[in-house]
């Protein structure tokens, strides 16, 4: 039975509908509605709730509905919901959980873009408590009756804090409240987000599952009743839905997706190790490191330390920069989970709308580097990264 297969089996065939022809490759649906051959027949449409009953690409299309299906095969959900962007996943699993006078217990350690629509909804009358994720203990006394969503990157970005899954769990289903991971970082091949007891998991697709850097998207996992039901109602009706092309590039995406991150995380082992302890550095942070705060948790909890590996360089934002241009084979831009190796410096661009104090709060110190590992040759990527070094 196909929910018995491994995941790297699923990851190939999981979700496929072939039409009529029976072709091999999943067919791109590029149809922003369908016909009926009668009144009637649009009207049972309608009314249908059933799995291949398609009427508007914002409500669902064949090629999405086959990103949705592998996708909840490979996280182990009932249901998954294809979004236009990581952004509109998250926005779309927060806001249809909460209305005025809720709460929300949320870690600070957070991409600004999510930040901000928690802000958006402090503005609709939601109350917003942010804590240190890593503290179980602060998670604890932020609860509140009136919590209703806990929400966290399991790995931070660009600090590469771990957050433990399991004991935010627990905390938020002791009080009555649904847990929101946000799994970018750990990817869906390192993610047992749901054996560890999260309730909703997003993932901005944009990163690890299309993995070239080509087009947006995002998903949200969960249960049958909330993604059929407030999350797709939710989406729906406010524009979200992932585009058919945007999915037909995902469902391709997938079949490689765990070989390339394990390759990813390779070549981010091993470039870690070969640099810690370089005199040019006040420390490299990379969760499969013995000594990152968090290394035990990272192992339990994803069985890896991913594929993103961060730098303190010493000498500022000047050392960061002479690092950055002594680069050949890492690029500098600011996705991540691509085939190609990038680094990134969070503190002038991806970050830079923090005040200097929030920056300092997430870790992102004028001397961090961010690098997301690509599937190049490791040996070329640790002596790229050793000859930027020394230029630094
Ligand atoms: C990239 C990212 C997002 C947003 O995803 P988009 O696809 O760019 O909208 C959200 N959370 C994290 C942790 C990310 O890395």
């Amino acid at each position: 039975m196909s929910s018995d297969w491994n995941r790297r089996t699923k990851l190939v065939h999981s979700g496929t509908r072939r039409s009529q022809y029976g072709e091999m490759a999943e067919a791109i649906f590029l149809t922003q509605g369908f016909v009926y051959p009668s009144a009637e027949a649009a009207e049972a449409r309608f009314l249908g709730a059933g799995a291949d009953d398609f009427i508007y690409a914002r409500y669902g299309n064949p090629t999405v509905r086959m990103f949705e299906d592998r996708m909840a095969a490979i996280e182990g959900t009932e249901d998954a919901f294809g979004c236009a962007s990581g952004m509109a996943a998250i926005n779309g699993a927060l806001t249809s959980l909460v209305k005025a006078g809720d709460h929300i217990v949320a870690a600070r350690q957070m991409f600004g873009s999510c930040l901000h629509v928690l802000k958006v909804l402090g503005g609709f009358g939601v109350e917003v408590s942010l804590i240190d994720g890593t503290d179980l203990s602060a998670w604890s006394a932020a609860m509140r009756p009136n919590t209703k969503v806990c929400f966290f990157e399991s790995v931070s970005n660009p600090g590469l804090e771990v957050i433990d899954i399991a004991g935010v769990s627990r905390i938020a289903h002791a009080g009555g409240a649904v847990v929101v991971v946000d799994n970018a970082f750990s990817s869906p091949i390192f993610s047992r987000a749901v054996e560890l007891g999260a309730d909703v998991i997003v993932y901005s697709t944009t990163k690890h599952v299309d993995g070239g850097g080509r087009v947006l998207g995002g998903v949200v996992l969960g249960t049958r009743d909330y993604i059929r039901g407030p999350l797709e109602t939710y989406v729906k009706h406010t524009g979200g839905a992932m585009s058919p092309f945007h999915a037909w590039i995902m469902l391709n995406g997938l079949q490689t997706m765990d070989l390339r991150v394990r390759a990813q995380a390779a070549n981010a082992a091993a470039v870690a190790s070969a640099i810690a302890g370089d005199v040019k550095l006040n420390r490299a942070i990379y969760p499969g490191l013995m000594d990152h705060p968090q290394h035990a948790l990272a192992m339990d909890q994803m069985g890896s330390g991913g594929t993103m590996v961060a730098l303190d360089l010493k000498g500022g934002k000047e050392a960061a920069f002479r690092f950055l241009n002594a680069l050949e084979v890492v690029l500098i831009s600011n996705n991540l989970g691509d085939a190609r190796s990038i680094a990134t410096h969070p503190a002038t661009t991806t970050h830079k709308n923090l005040s200097d104090e929030d920056r300092a709060l997430v870790g992102i110190t004028p001397g961090l580097v961010r690098i997301s590992m690509g599937i190049e040759d490791g040996a070329d990527l640790v002596a790229d990264i050793r000859r930027a070094l020394a230029a630094a």
